[in-house]
């Protein structure tokens, strides 16, 4: 095993062994750019080093001979007295990663070789403050020195100097700050600085070796998902100067805006100074034009350069680069990070002039990007600080007055006013509130909380968990950290992309891409490019796309963004507001005429809901999901109930009845609990209500010319019986209303697949279903045996921190426990049924990562929330590449 490479020797296919860094470093010395000279140690050497606690024995060969090579190309000797070669040592693992050992400039300089390098650069100032940074960079990183010790010492000189800048410390100075230097490592390290040349280079390269293992790689390793046993390079490399003078400087390009994506070379530019100076932002750098003015010929050759790199890696490329009199060097490359829009820009344009397919462009964009670009954003960088910090749960910006509960945020919504609804947490109680409201802010809960979750699939701006918030609903104000107090109707800014809040209104911008997504016409750049991935992504994929939508508001708006159905249509929204009267009479009747009088009164309403969303729809498949929660949802809560009746002079006679029935009703586990099919099966008369409301709802539009096309969803089944009873009952009603109306209904019976009997069933339970829809939301809770809402609060953090998973299964599906369900069930079910349909309507719908799973898994689509159908689209495309 050769653990050893030159640059000449490696390329950029050899990333795995090379790191990122060095195979860029190689590409670009085969490409015969001006790349100083030097050898990359493989991640091969740097996992043996790590297993074994020692450097495989052929390494110190293999780096002696690499470094005698690159003295004969250079002219000089590491460290020699005088005209020393210098080399730094620079971390470089596969993926880019933060928190792994910075690299070391300036390798070589000890006592001697500094008054050499001072003569052959006639710069005495300069080799002094190289030879003062080796020392710090060196005992801070390899000897583990406490950096701030460095930095406090130099703090006193600049204030005995009356200096603000490091800049401005003279020859002298610097040779003191040197040896202070020296002394506080002799006192922290308990050795001296090293001086053998060769001693700091193989030491330098071990800590880098080691620094794999340091606290902060690990834990971005961990949250990245990036595997830890990949192991780090080490890139070692002849220094070259940018603090030479006038004539020398530093700077990063890219080859296009990676801001906005727009062409043309783009980057920053330090003049006198070393790379390190730009990160940490030292001096403010110039623009990169300016380098045009202060030297055209460097300025020419960088964006020569810069152009073969796109051509040649055919995609945004980034370099960092230092002139040393004059003399242009490139010190690294690498395939560019870039904003959302960027990233649909770019890949349009490059398919555009014909360096990229329209496959590979479409590869290059996201649906997350997407619907970042779909939300409206705040104009400036915020300069305030935020009042608090949550979980960003749901991005976009928002403005709003302060409101504390539901109802207020309806009524100040409806006078024109635009609220922003907050609460310690979210019930289904605040959802009304939590519609009528331009964002949803919370102190407690996660990224599965309901307030995140529910969000979300509005679209709606949400902050969660913001844990410095004290919200007190009854003095209507919340109370920050710092001691803030808000109160209802004061204005506030949430920003759910960067999870903070703000006192005062910020400036908003709206989102081109979302107008242009729902109008189909584009308006710039970005929106043009966004259409063009979602043209070839529509072209490509074979998943459907639906929706879940409830009203014909969210159909319109689903359909504009290109739903081609509705795959959840939910009617328990359908018996909140004004209709809890009903259900509530429902609930108490006496008798079954009672009942029929309640239910009969219910029936219009549906059917005018069904007969709008049809309408909105026509032409596609709208599933509708009989209704699915405990009935006690639809009652007040009991222990409010109680305290009026307490509390009450004359009792009343209808509260006592509904508390009767909310006590009958009381379940210790409601979602385990009486609902679903069982609810249909079990309350005489509320199934056949609901499809005889669909069924009339089809018949009115058939008779008014349109095309429906309604699909009746059972939900919660876990055996086949209790399907051929629900499909029994409907299939009757389905007859009665054909009869009565003279129309034919041909409506397909399906049902969900949402618990793990019913995946282990799915053979069986096809026999009687035309469709499955997996609810992966349900299948997850019970498959896992756990309930979202609660677990999320409780034990969740401790699961992600301890990685036990990496990210929720309520966000991405489970491939290995709910994913193997849902691929079992889709091959049972086909088995027996050739023409079943299958669909998925949870959250997961609307994943990323969980959409590539369901295509995998053959499903026929994906249903979402409106808002998410362009992602999914863009996804759906992505998968079947
Ligand atoms: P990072 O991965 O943090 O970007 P680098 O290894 O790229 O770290 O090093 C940081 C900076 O150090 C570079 O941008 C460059 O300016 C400077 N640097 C690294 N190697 C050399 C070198 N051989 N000559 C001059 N400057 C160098
Ligand atoms: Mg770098
Ligand atoms: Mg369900």
């Amino acid at each position: 095993m050769k653990y050893v490479y030159e640059f000449a020797e490696g390329s950029r296919d050899m990333a795995d062994l090379l790191g990122g860094k060095g195979a860029g470093l190689a590409e670009m010395t085969r490409l015969g750019l001006p790349v100083p000279p030097g050898f990359t140690v493989t991640t091969e050497a740097c996992k043996v080093y790590l297993a074994t606690g020692e450097e495989p024995p052929e390494l110190g060969v293999e780096a002696a001979g690499a470094l005698a090579g690159l003295e004969r190309a250079m002219g000089r000797t590491l460290g020699a007295p005088d005209d020393p070669l210098l080399v730094s040592v620079r971390s470089g693992a596969r993926f880019s990663m933060p928190g792994m050992m910075e690299t070391i400039l300036d390798i070589g300089l000890n006592d001697q070789s500094v008054i050499g390098l001072a003569k052959s650069s006639g710069q005495e100032r300069f080799a002094r403050d190289s030879y003062r940074r080796l020392i710090q960079m060196f005992g801070r990183t390899v000897m583990g020195v406490d950096g701030d010790l460095f930095e406090q010492a130099i703090a006193a000189h600049k204030t005995k100097r009356h200096v603000r800048d490091d800049h401005d410390l003279d020859t002298a100075e610097l040779s003191v700050i040197t040896e202070e230097f020296k002394d506080i490592i002799r006192r922290e390290a308990g050795e001296d600085f090293p001086q053998d040349p060769a001693d700091q280079l193989s030491r330098a390269i071990r800590a880098v070796f080691d620094s794999w293992n340091g606290e902060r790689a690990r834990v971005y390793r961990h949250r990245e998902h990036i595997p830890e046993d990949l192991g780090t390079a080490v890139n070692v490399q002849a220094m070259v100067f940018g603090n030479l003078g006038a004539d020398s400087g530093t700077g990063v390009a890219f080859t296009r805006d990676p801001a906005t994506g727009e062409s043309g070379m783009y980057g920053d530019y330090l003049p006198d100074a070393q790379g390190e100076d730009v990160v940490a932002g030292v001096r403010d750098a110039l623009p990169l034009s300016e380098l045009k003015a202060l030297d055209p010929r460097a300025y020419v050759e960088l964006g020569d350069h810069l152009r073969r790199l796109e051509d040649h890696y055919r995609d945004l490329c980034d370099v960092e680069f230092t002139v040393e009199h004059g003399k242009l060097w490139i010190l690294q490359t690498r395939v560019g990070k870039r904003t959302a829009e960027a990233a649909f820009r770019i890949a349009h344009d490059l398919r555009d002039d014909g360096t990229i397919t329209a496959d590979e462009a479409l590869a290059r964009v996201d649906g997350t990007e997407l619907t970042r670009l779909m939300f409206p954003r705040f104009d400036t960088q915020a300069t305030d600080l935020p009042l608090a910090h949550g979980v960003p749960a749901s991005p976009g910006a928002a403005v709003g007055a302060v409101v504390f509960d539901s109802a207020e945020a309806v009524r100040r919504a409806a006078a024109g006013e635009q609220v922003v609804l907050v609460r310690r947490e979210t019930t289904p109680d605040d959802l009304p509130g939590m519609i009528a409201a331009q964002a949803v802010l919370t102190s407690r809960g996660g990224k599965t909380s309901h307030a995140a979750v529910v969000a979300r699939g509005m679209g709606k701006v949400c902050v969660c968990g913001a844990e410095a918030l004290a919200v007190d609903p009854v003095a209507r104000r919340f109370t920050t950290e710092a001691g803030v107090v808000v109160h209802a109707g004061d204005t506030v800014s949430v920003d759910g992309t960067a999870g903070t809040v703000h006192l005062g209104a910020l400036p908003l911008t709206e989102s081109d891409v979302g107008r242009a997504l729902e109008t189909g016409t584009s308006t710039g750049a970005v929106t043009e490019a966004v259409l063009g991935a979602l043209a070839h992504a529509d072209s490509v994929r074979r998943l459907e796309v639906r929706a879940n939508a409830d009203t014909p508001e969210d159909a319109v708006r689903a359909r504009a963004l290109g739903a081609e159905g509705i795959g959840l249509c939910r009617t328990e929204h359908m018996f909140l507001g004004e209709r809890r009267a009903l259900v509530e009479a429902m609930i108490l009747a006496r008798d079954a005429t009672a009942r029929e009088a309640a239910l009969a009164a219910l029936l219009p309403l549906q059917r005018a809901d069904f007969t709008g969303i049809l309408e909105a729809m026509d032409g596609l498949p709208v599933t509708i999901r009989l209704i699915d929660p405990p009935l006690h949802e639809f009652l007040p809560d009991r222990t409010e109930l109680a305290v009026r009746l307490a509390s009450a002079t004359h009792p009343d006679l209808h509260d006592r009845e509904l508390l009767d029935a909310v006590e009958r009703m009381h379940e210790q586990n409601p979602m385990l609990g009486l609902r679903g099919v069982r609810l249909g099966l079990a309350v005489p008369g509320l199934m056949a209500m609901q499809v005889r409301a669909i069924a009339e709802a089809v018949a009115d539009r058939l008779r008014d010319g349109g095309r429906p096309h309604a699909e009746v969803m059972i939900p919660l089944v876990g055996t086949v019986e209790e399907l051929r009873l629900a499909r029994t009952e409907t299939e009757r009603v389905l007859a009665e209303v054909e009869a009565e109306t003279g129309t034919s209904l041909d409506l397909p019976i399906g049902t969900m697949i949402e618990l793990p009997r019913a995946a282990l069933t799915a053979g069986r339970i096809a026999e009687a279903a035309d469709f499955f829809s997996f609810g992966t939301n349900d299948l997850t809770q019970t498959t896992w045996g756990m309930s979202r809402d609660d677990a999320e609060a409780s034990f969740f953090p401790l699961y992600l921190e301890k990685g036990v998973f990496g990210v929720s299964p309520f966000e991405t599906i489970d491939r290995e426990g709910v994913g193997r369900l849902v691929e079992m069930a889709v091959v049972a079910g086909r088995a027996v049924n050739s023409r079943l349909e299958t669909g998925v309507c949870g959250e997961h719908g609307g994943d990323p990562d969980s959409i590539h799973f369901f295509h995998l898994a053959g499903l026929d689509y994906v249903s979402c929330s409106p808002f998410r159908v362009p992602a999914a689209r863009l996804e759906a495309g992505r998968a079947a590449l």
